[in-house]
């Protein structure tokens, strides 16, 4: 089709913002055929642009024959220009902002064509997410999407003029960076000019915002990109965005006064009021009564230690707890209510399900109901006990109470789950707050049965508390780290730290992860330099500004608030990176590609080999004794999934 020319076609109004004052007024329109429909003599067209739609209208028998030709060429997606004048509606649609009036079309440029969309372009319908993806320019177009990536460029410009009006220097740090051990895997690019040697991209910018502490800056702030070369989850990528914040000169309690208001701001963005101070919780109560480190404060319910009602029990499963020193305890939750009191066998067992999926044997409960106390294990339930149990966990009336029962770290993560599930299943949690909050006090350091060492917590740079330090020697396990996270609605949305600004310190903390002199000089020589020119004392936090968008949004997926996101498999299914490359690129480079090696095996059994020799190949005698003359199969060999052709040979 010839294209008209856009010439010097100017809009005069945006789509969206045309209202019935405007009637009688001659407007030029600009847009997206967002739908076209021929009614006997009248053809209505909805033309978008980023502002709106707006209702296009033209009677055949009342427009020249030429303009009604164009019109009818028009399909779903095309470009186009418009001219016409306002007019009120007859019929008017209330829930359209332009709803009262259309514009009765006087002329009408094609300025562009477009194919069928293969996915639907407006929220109405839905599509396969991996098809989404790979039209992203087209899944872009919808409402959601544009209205999700202009809060998040509203979110950017707040945080900006936040930090701009409390005198905070925003300075840019490098993408290519020096890989250092600890933390997460890191994305490596080869240099071509030093053959052998690589930079990483940044996990976080985490060392240069405290180098710019000692540099004299006191307050940075920067919105920076950081790349971690984990296994994703569905609020994982591999590239993401962080608000990331230092100062000089302060305690945890500023760093988390600086940043309360903001969070505020941001909360009002969506329409929600939030109360600063937010509330501050110790880890080790987050654990005890949430179960986790993100506690949902959105729901009461607490976890209660109840292994001292179980002390004299017949169940033996609980009384041994409660005779093991405080290594397992019985751990409960009861959720008050006729509904949790009729909660149906079905459900429990769907709970069971998830509890056992977690790693516990089952999931315990007593349920009082319409028809009384039932129990997994009631035949140990007497009067007595029953009275202790409803002491303990404040029972009146109908309700329901789960139990978990061994080591601390096994019964806060089956609760903590359990929990979310029956407050979500019960109604409890209400979606239209915003539960702020601060875990403070974290452990500076956790033993790593993969490592065989001690870990940082939060990274290796984050002080511990003053009252520890003489432990850090000897029993790093116990010392307090001054690290503060904070929660949105059971989502870390964030954390920092108060650093290490002590050369000897810092240089101590690196001894207690297990790192070598000569390690932490070829790694760390820069820091413990910097650190030894008057570094002041000083601290910060990172925002994670992708989860901040997608809870302001209320959307479950951070893809969802992501211009041009990954899949989990960490590909772009728009572009296909990552891609091979030209064979050039990788010579001047100096990386050789492992080429996956192909295997060809044959076997032959006797009859007189015996089934133990045999049984290890199995694989491979199913395929010599397959019927068809050749086949091909993978295997594993020394630990590795190999390609195996299999020829039958005539004996
Ligand atoms: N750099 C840290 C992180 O990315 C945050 C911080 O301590 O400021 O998790």
């Amino acid at each position: 089709m010839k294209l008209d020319p856009f010439g010097d076609f100017q809009r005069t109004h945006r789509n969206g913002d045309l209202r019935i004052g405007d009637a009688g007024k001659r407007v030029r329109l600009l847009g997206w055929c967002k739908r076209i429909r021929n009614l006997g003599s009248l053809v209505f067209l909805d033309l978008r642009d980023r502002w709106g739609v707006v209702q296009l209208v033209a009677n055949e028998t009342e427009v020249s024959p030429e303009l009604l030709a164009r019109l009818k060429a028009v399909r779903g997606e095309f470009v186009l220009g418009a001219e016409g004048v306002v007019a009120e509606r007859e019929q008017k649609n209330p829930n359209l902002p332009t709803g009262d009036i259309e514009v009765r079309l006087t002329d009408l440029r094609i300025l562009n064509t477009a194919q069928t969309p293969p996915i639907p372009v407006d929220d109405s319908a839905e599509a396969n997410e991996d098809l989404r993806l790979k039209w992203r320019f087209l899944d872009l177009r919808r409402e959601s999407l544009q209205r999700n990536m202009l809060l998040r460029s509203q979110v950017a410009q707040i945080v900006r003029s936040y930090f701009l009006k409390h005198d905070f220097v925003e300075v840019e740090t490098p993408i290519l960076g020096k890989s250092t051990p600890e933390g997460a895997r890191d994305y490596l690019v080869p240099s071509r000019v030093h053959h052998g040697e690589f930079y990483a991209l940044p996990q976080s910018p985490q060392l240069y915002k405290q180098l710019l502490q000692v540099a004299g800056f006191e307050r940075y702030v920067q919105i920076s990109r950081c790349f971690r070369d984990e296994d994703l989850r569905a609020d994982r990528q591999p590239e993401f965005t962080q608000v990331d914040v230092e100062m000089s000169f302060v305690r945890a309690q500023d760093v988390q006064d600086m940043m309360e208001p903001l969070l505020v701001e941001l909360a009002a963005l969506v329409g929600r009021k939030v109360q600063a101070p937010f509330p501050r919780l110790p880890y080790r109560d987050a654990m005890e009564w949430y179960g986790s480190d993100k506690p949902d404060t959105r729901c009461a319910v607490k976890i209660q230690d109840v292994t001292g009602v179980f002390a004299e029990s017949a169940f033996n499963l609980f009384r041994a707890a409660s005779e093991s020193g405080g290594q397992r305890r019985v751990r409960g939750l009861f959720f008050q209510g006729e509904q949790a009191g009729a909660m149906s066998r079905k459900q429990l067992d769907e709970l069971q399900d998830v509890a056992k999926h977690l790693g516990a044997g089952g999931l315990p409960y007593v349920k009082w109901g319409k028809d009384g106390l039932s129990s997994s294990f009631k035949k140990f339930i007497d009067a007595g006990l029953e009275a202790r149990l409803k002491a303990a966990l404040g029972v009146d009336g109908e309700g329901l109470a789960v139990f978990a029962v061994g080591a601390d770290d096994q019964t806060s993560k089956v609760l903590g789950e359990i929990r979310l599930r029956l407050a979500r299943s019960l109604g409890l949690i209400d979606e239209s707050t915003f539960a702020f909050l601060w875990v403070v006090d974290f452990p500076l350091l956790e033993w790593s049965e993969e490592n065989g060492r001690f870990v940082a917590c939060h990274h290796p740079f984050t002080s511990p508390h003053p009252d520890d330090l003489d432990r850090l020697e000897t029993d790093p396990g116990s010392c307090r780290a001054m690290a503060y996270d904070v929660i949105l609605n059971g989502f870390e949305l964030g954390g920092g730290s108060i650093r290490i600004h002590d050369a000897d310190v810092q240089n101590r903390l690196f001894k207690a992860i297990g790192f070598q002199e000569d390690v932490i000089q070829e790694q760390f020589g820069f820091l413990l330099n910097a650190l030894s020119y008057g570094a002041p004392p000083h601290g910060g936090i990172a925002l994670g500004l992708d989860r901040l968008v997608m809870l302001l949004v209320g959307a479950t997926n951070i893809r969802e608030v992501i211009a041009f996101p990954k899949t989990a498999q960490a590909r772009c299914l728009m572009t296909s990176a990552p891609s091979p490359v030209d064979p050039r690129q990788l010579r001047e480079l100096r990386v050789q590609i492992e080429q996956a090696q192909q295997w060809r095996a044959g076997v032959m059994f006797f009859e007189s080999v015996p089934a133990e020799v045999q049984a290890p190949l199995g694989a491979l005698r199913t395929l010599t004794t397959a019927n068809a003359p050749t086949s091909t199969s993978t295997v594993v060999l020394d630990g590795e999934v190999v390609k195996v052709e299999t020829t039958r040979l005539p004996l």
